[in-house]
C-alpha cells in the first residue's frame, strides 16, 4: 500500500473542540440526503485504497446503500442511495478499514463513536466533531501516476502524505472550506492541471536539483497545453479579477512548512465568509499574504519575478489514464480504464479489487477523470487486465466515446436537474463524433466538472439542452445552440468537430 495511507495516527491531536461544520458537502461522516438516498463521499489519499478497502467499500454499498459507487472529479469515491437508518452502519464499516481521517492512538474515537455522535457526551460528541473536520480538509490532488510516471520530475507521494497529516492534525485548519484544496504537481504527463485550486506546487527542474514553484489560485501555467482552460480563470476573465500567477520556488524539504505557513495566512487574514483564497486575493495582494506568511518559516519568502513567466515544459496528456502505459521502473505498468460516467457498482468494485490483488500489487488509483488505474502490473500481465477491465465494463481505448462523457447525477439522484443527464450520456455516447469531450450538466452548479470542458450541454428542459463551447467567456464558454435534443446535440458536435474554429 502506498506510504499515503499510512500517516500515523499518533500525530494527529485534536485539542479544539470544534463547531459543528455547516456545509453541504457530503463527507464520510457528514451524510448528505439526495433523491436517490444519502451520499457518504470517501477521501481516498492520492486516489489510492487497497483491494480489502475497496471490497469493503462495495460490501458496504450492498448493504447499507443502493450499491452505487462514484469516482469523483477530485479523485475520491462516494456511495450513493445510502439508505435511512443505515449510515452509521456505513461509516462504522469504512471506518473499520482505514478509510477514515487519522484520529488519536489513545483517547480518541472509534468507528462506533464516529458514527454516532448525536448520541454522544460532550467529550466524544467534540472529538467525532474534529474528525469529521478532519476529513473535510484532506483535499490534496496528486497525480494518480505519482511514483510511477518516467517523466516525473519529483516523487510527491511522501510530500503528500506530509501535508495530509498536516492538515488532519492542526486543530485551526478545521476552519478551512471542505472545498479548500491544494495540488502538489510532481511533473508527471498524467496529471490534471484545469482544476481551480487554492495553493498549487509545481515541481521544475533547475541546475542543481529540483524545486517548487507555487501559487495561489488556479492551477500551474501550462504554456505547452493550453487546451485545458480551468473555469477559474475563464471566470477571471468576466470578473476582472488577476489570476497570481507563479509566485516563487522552494526546496521539496520546505513545501509543507510553506502550505503551513500560507494556509495559517489565509486563516489569519480572511474575512469571516471568506471560504477561498481567490476571496483572500479579493482583499489583500499577492505580496501582502506572502509577507505575512514569512512569519510562519524560517526561509526568505518573497516573490521572484524571473519566475512570472514561469510554465511546466511537459504538456499533461489525460488519455495516459487509459490503457497500458509503462512505467519508471522497466516491465511495470500502469493499466486503467473509464468506467460509463464515473459509475461502478458493487460487483465491479469486487471485480476491480480481485483484478488488483490478482495481476497487480494489491491497490488501486482513482483519478480525477472518475477514472481507476492499477499500478505495477508487470508486463506479461497487461493483457489479461486490460481484458478484465473490458470485461468489467471499464473503457481503456480512447477511441470508445463513453470515455469522453461526463455528467452529473442527473434527474434520478439530484432534485435541482432538469433532466436524466446520465440516460441522455448514453443516448449520445452512441453518436458521439470521435475525439469530442462534452459534460452534461442538469443545472449550472457543474456538480461533474470543477473545470470547463471543450462542450457544455447545459438542461433547460427534459431532454433538452443549450450548447457551450469553451472559450475565454466565464463558465461554460459561448452558447453556441438553443434547446437542442441530444439528436440534434449530435448533429450539432459532429458539426462544430469538423469546423476550422474547433481546431
Ligand atoms: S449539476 Fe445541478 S442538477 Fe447536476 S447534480 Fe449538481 S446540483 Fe444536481
Amino acid at each position: 500500500m502506498s506510504v499515503l495511507n499510512h500517516a500515523a495516527p499518533s500525530a494527529a491531536s485534536f485539542t479544539a473542540a470544534q463547531a459543528p461544520r455547516r456545509s453541504a458537502c457530503p463527507g464520510l461522516l457528514r451524510i448528505v440526503a439526495a433523491r436517490d438516498g444519502g451520499i457518504c463521499r470517501i477521501k481516498l489519499p492520492g486516489g489510492v485504497l487497497s483491494a480489502a478497502q475497496a471490497a469493503a467499500i462495495a460490501e458496504a454499498s450492498a448493504r447499507y446503500a443502493a450499491g452505487v459507487i462514484e469516482v469523483t472529479n477530485r479523485a475520491n469515491l462516494q456511495v450513493r442511495g445510502v439508505r435511512d437508518g443505515q449510515e452509521a452502519a456505513l461509516i462504522a464499516a469504512l471506518v473499520s478499514v482505514a478509510l477514515g481521517p487519522v484520529v488519536p492512538a489513545s483517547g480518541g474515537v472509534d468507528a462506533a463513536t464516529l458514527s454516532a455522535s448525536a448520541a454522544l457526551s460532550a467529550s466524544a460528541a467534540s472529538a467525532a466533531s474534529a474528525a469529521s473536520a478532519a476529513d473535510d480538509v484532506r483535499n490534496v490532488m496528486i497525480s494518480p501516476a505519482a511514483g510511477r510516471d518516467p517523466f516525473a520530475l519529483y516523487d510527491t507521494t511522501s510530500l503528500a502524505a506530509g501535508l495530509l497529516t498536516l492538515l488532519q492534525s492542526e486543530a485551526r485548519f478545521a476552519a478551512l472550506s471542505p472545498k479548500f484544496a491544494v495540488l502538489l504537481d510532481g511533473g508527471e504527463r498524467l496529471a490534471r492541471l484545469d482544476h481551480p485550486h487554492d495553493v498549487w506546487l509545481a515541481a521544475t527542474q533547475v541546475h542543481d536539483g529540483v524545486r517548487f514553484v507555487f501559487g495561489l489560485t488556479g492551477c500551474p501555467s501550462m504554456a505547452a497545453n493550453v487546451a485545458a482552460v480551468p473555469v477559474a480563470r475563464a471566470n477571471a476573465f468576466a470578473t476582472g479579477a488577476s489570476h497570481a500567477g507563479t509566485l516563487a520556488a522552494v526546496l521539496p524539504s520546505q513545501v509543507v512548512q510553506l502550505v503551513r505557513a500560507l494556509l495559517l495566512t489565509f486563516l489569519d487574514l480572511a474575512a469571516a465568509d471568506a471560504t477561498r483564497m481567490r476571496h483572500l486575493l479579493a482583499t489583500h495582494s499577492v505580496d501582502a499574504v506572502l509577507q505575512h506568511a514569512q512569519t510562519y518559516v524560517d526561509f526568505p519568502l518573497s516573490r521572484d519575478a524571473s519566475l512570472a513567466d514561469w510554465h511546466r515544459s511537459a504538456p499533461a496528456d489525460a488519455v495516459l489514464r487509459l490503457g497500458a502505459h509503462a512505467q519508471r521502473v522497466v516491465g511495470t505498468w500502469h493499466v486503467g480504464g473509464q468506467p460509463p460516467l464515473g459509475r461502478l457498482d458493487a460487483a465491479t468494485l469486487h471485480g476491480l479489487a480481485a483484478l488488483a490483488r490478482q495481476q497487480g500489487n494489491g491497490t488501486m488509483r482513482m483519478t480525477p477523470w472518475q477514472s481507476v488505474l492499477l499500478p505495477d502490473i508487470a508486463t506479461d500481465a497487461v493483457p489479461a487486465v486490460l481484458a478484465g477491465l473490458n470485461t468489467l465494463g471499464l473503457a481503456c481505448d480512447p477511441a470508445q466515446p463513453i470515455a469522453h462523457l461526463i455528467a452529473c447525477a442527473g434527474s434520478t439522484g439530484c432534485v435541482k436537474s432538469l433532466t436524466d443527464t446520465k440516460a441522455d450520456a448514453l443516448q449520445l455516447a452512441a453518436r458521439l463524433p470521435g475525439g469530442v469531450d462534452v459534460h452534461l450538466s442538469g443545472c449550472p452548479r457543474s456538480c461533474a466538472a470543477a473545470h470547463c470542458a471543450p462542450y457544455t450541454l447545459l438542461a433547460v428542459a427534459p431532454g433538452t439542452y443549450d450548447l457551450y463551447r469553451r472559450g475565454t467567456s466565464a463558465d461554460f464558454g459561448e452558447c453556441v445552440a438553443h434547446r437542442l435534443t441530444i439528436e440534434q446535440a449530435a448533429d450539432m458536435l459532429e458539426q462544430l468537430a469538423r469546423s476550422p474554429l474547433d481546431a
